[in-house]
């Protein structure tokens, strides 16, 4: 173990349970692989701003079936003997406030909130202060006591050290609705350049593979694992992040990734890289594309780069470069061509087709009536052969509707000038409260509709 974090544990280990709950449950923000619980259905930052108040750990989080239930998203220990560039718990950062909550206690406190209603479930991870296997003993415990002793039969999400044992694994997967292992990287080199004590095959594929197999097997509680990946300070493009993750989802059943733009957590760490907000948007945009639009990876549409394009959301891009599909009549269209048509998505591209077996779309509104965003759709498709008047719109409107961006403007990296808002105006995973430049502000959804 680092001497230096065992040093500050012993500092810190005199704070009562609660007051190691609060700075944990501070520390734990920064993990953003619980990023769906960060939002809520109206996608405001789902903390209360009261500091006094303890329900400012607590994330809403969308369940199916049962709504919107809190969750309390809090580390067992922020001390960790790792050196990764991009986070906060590194133990290069020298300046931060180290402690542990013993499972005894952090299960203790988090009942008293099930008690009252505050929360419903649970998001745990923590910093590896010893041997991954013995740090996550740590977990393991917190969520055997929440299951054997207090009978909690609600959500636990459990995160997976890179290199633990598989006996470990396993007892994850029997405690823990889902399960996390994060991936960072989506290159050996970059993984080797961010975290240098992290191995990409051994330590955490091989991981990832464990999960996938027990999972896909059904044995286990767990029914899903996810991953997520830092944008930005391992040099690699958007193209190596969606290849691996399209190769997660396919071969190791990985349920969903997310991707958290690298923001220098320290003043020791890597300083920030540039347009990651916007990176970290594309990709979100481009996974919804993989896992809920039927695109394949060879349908996204890249820069010289491997990027994204930064000002047009990917949909758009792929429908910019095949102008060869459009415009596409709707009526009798399939649904997986329905999906190509920016405007359409998943909802009301399957009301489309519903819609067409019965009767045939005539105008605009009726596409509208469907949940179709007609302004944006219109110059894409035809209505019983017919084009449909392009609507009006202002300029600013119609520089996001119909961005005319030549494929070569795309690498230039600009960003058209816009409105700043922040992004927890959006219903967007991984917010937090960032600002982000779009064109039209807060007409921009992050589904590539
Ligand atoms: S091992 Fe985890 S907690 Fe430790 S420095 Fe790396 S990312 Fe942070």
């Amino acid at each position: 173990m680092n001497g230096n974090v065992k040093y500050t544990i012993r500092m810190y280990s005199s704070l009562s349970a609660f007051e190691k709950l609060e700075q944990l449950c501070e520390s734990a923000r920064y993990d953003v692989c619980l990023a769906s619980c960060n939002s809520n259905s109206s996608g405001k930052q789902g903390r209360s701003k009261s500091p006094k108040n303890p329900n400012q750990w607590l994330f809403p989080r969308a369940m199916p079936g049962k709504g919107q239930v809190s969750m309390l998203k809090v580390l067992q220990s922020n001390a960790c003997k790792n050196h990764c560039s991009y986070c906060a718990f590194s133990a290069q950062n020298d300046g931060l406030r180290r402690m542990r909550i013993a499972p005894q206690e952090l299960a203790r406190l988090f009942m008293q909130f099930v008690y009252k209603g505050w929360v419903h479930g649970i998001f745990l991870s923590t910093g590896i202060r010893d041997s991954p296997d013995k740090s996550m003993e740590d977990l393991l415990q917190t969520a055997e006591i929440l299951r054997f002793k207090y009978r909690f039969s609600g959500y636990i999400h459990l995160k997976v050290l890179p290199g633990c044992s598989e006996d470990r694994i396993q007892t994850a997967l029997n405690l823990a609705n889902r399960v996390s292992i994060n991936l960072e990287s989506a290159t050996l080199q970059g993984l080797a350049k961010v975290a240098p004590e992290k191995q990409m095959k051994s330590g955490l594929l091989k991981r990832m593979h464990w999960m996938g197999r027990s999972i896909k097997m059904g044995e286990v509680r767990s029914g899903s694992q996810t991953t997520q990946f830092v944008v930005g300070p391992s040099g690699e493009n958007d193209g190596d992040i969606l290849k691996t993750v399209d190769w997660l989802y396919r071969d190791l059943y990985v349920f969903r990734s997310y991707f958290s733009a690298y923001q220098q957590p320290h003043k020791k760490a890597l300083p920030s890289t540039p347009n990651g907000l916007v990176r970290e948007h594309r990709l979100y945009q481009s996974d919804f594309l993989l896992r809920s639009y039927g695109f394949r990876l060879p349908d996204l549409v890249f820069d010289d780069q491997g990027n994204l394009p930064l000002h047009v959301d990917p949909k758009m891009a792929y429908a910019l470069k095949n102008p060869h599909l459009y415009p596409m009549e709707v009526n009798g269209a399939t649904l997986l061509d329905l999906l190509k048509i920016p405007g359409i998505g998943p909802v009301s591209a399957q009301r489309l087709v519903e819609f067409s077996k019965s009767a045939s779309l005539s105008e605009l509104k009726d596409l509208r009536n469907l949940g179709v965003l007609t302004k944006r759709a219109a110059p894409w498709i035809l209505i019983n052969g017919k084009k449909p008047p392009i609507l009006e719109a202002s300029p600013a409107q119609q520089a996001w509707l119909f961005p005319q961006l030549s494929p070569e403007s795309w690498s230039s990296g600009l960003i058209p000038l816009g409105k700043k808002v922040p992004s927890s105006d959006y219903n967007y995973p991984g917010q937090r409260g960032k600002m982000v430049n779009y064109p039209m502000g807060n007409q921009q959804p992050v589904y590539c509709r």
